[in-house]
């Protein structure tokens, strides 16, 4: 069947709509959907393409950054207000991959993609979505635990800057460098008189969409970041997690392997 290509004039008229129309479907880079249009899993009678929308703003200011769902890998690492992330935009595809995906698309992105809303989610990031309804900002964990019923326009992210040194990713890939994910792990380690305080912990790969690792989390609550807490929280790494054997890993070996990972990335090595 053929395929409208649209404009929309305003994120409003986007979202209204992807609400009035069951097939009609945001392009943004288009990496994940166009190939899902042209295999013939997605259909797809109308895209309505996020161009002009003014959705590719980053501010950085307050402590705070917001991003907008149209800004690219590649714009991030171009971005040095944003270099924190430049350990997980730079191993998201290759080069032309990352000249073309965008924040917006990875939040949607079926695991074992989806790195950087791993990343979001240890740094606490909230939604913005523009609905036909109006719009709303909601927490990530929620929107990934619903995404499938989204029919909104995602506007941006936004979460509050990290301390220096105190956010961690680590990407593990069979095929380097621009493999998919056997497992990633993203940490929000800050800490006040040398414990940590608000640990925020977030796996990818390791359940259909991003997920928080509690347990993880509360055995490094409070403490300083020493063998013995490391040890106690690999100790339950694996709590919550519930991976797919896929081409790039099995179930099995994930599980396996995500707490010597968490330790490498807790140690810092
Ligand atoms: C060769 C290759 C390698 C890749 N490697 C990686 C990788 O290493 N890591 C990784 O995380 N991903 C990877 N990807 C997947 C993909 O490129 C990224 O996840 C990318 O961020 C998706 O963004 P996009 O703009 O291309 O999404 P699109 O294809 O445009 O859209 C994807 C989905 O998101 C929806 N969507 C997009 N933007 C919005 C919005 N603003 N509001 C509402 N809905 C929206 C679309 O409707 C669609 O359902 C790879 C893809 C390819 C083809």
């Amino acid at each position: 069947m053929a395929v409208q290509v649209v404009r929309a004039d305003s994120v409003a008229d986007a979202a209204a709509t992807l609400a009035a129309e069951a097939a009609a479907r945001f392009v943004a880079g288009g990496t994940l959907i166009v190939r899902g249009y042209n295999s013939g899993n997605v259909p797809i009678d109308k895209m309505v393409l996020s161009d002009g929308l003014g959705l590719d703003a980053v501010s950085v200011q307050g402590g705070r950054a917001e991003i907008g769902a149209a800004v690219t890998m590649a714009a991030i690492l171009a971005n040095p207000e944003l270099a924190f992330l430049t350990p997980v935009a730079s191993e998201i595809g290759g080069p032309a991959v990352r000249t073309m995906a965008t924040v917006g698309g990875n939040l949607f992105a079926r695991s074992p993609y989806g790195d950087l809303a791993v990343a979001l989610l240890a740094l606490g990031a909230e939604v913005t979505v523009e609905r036909a309804d109006g719009t709303t900002t909601l927490d990530l964990e929620k929107f990934l635990a619903e995404r499938a019923s989204e029919k909104g326009v995602v506007r941006s992210v936004a979460f509050a800057l990290p301390a220096e040194g105190a956010f961690r990713f680590l990407k593990v890939m069979r095929r380097h460098p621009h493999g998919a994910s056997v497992l990633s792990i993203a940490a929000l380690l800050p800490t006040s008189a040398g414990k940590i305080s608000g640990a925020r912990v977030a796996y990818g790969a390791m359940a259909p969409t991003a997920i928080r690792a509690r347990a993880v989390e509360e055995a490094l609550e409070g403490k300083p970041l020493d063998e013995a807490a490391i040890d106690a929280a690999c100790a339950v790494a694996t709590e919550g997690c519930s991976p797919a054997t896929d081409p790039y890993a099995s179930d099995w070996y994930r599980l396996n392997v995500l707490p010597v990972h968490l330790a490498r990335l807790l140690k810092g090595a």
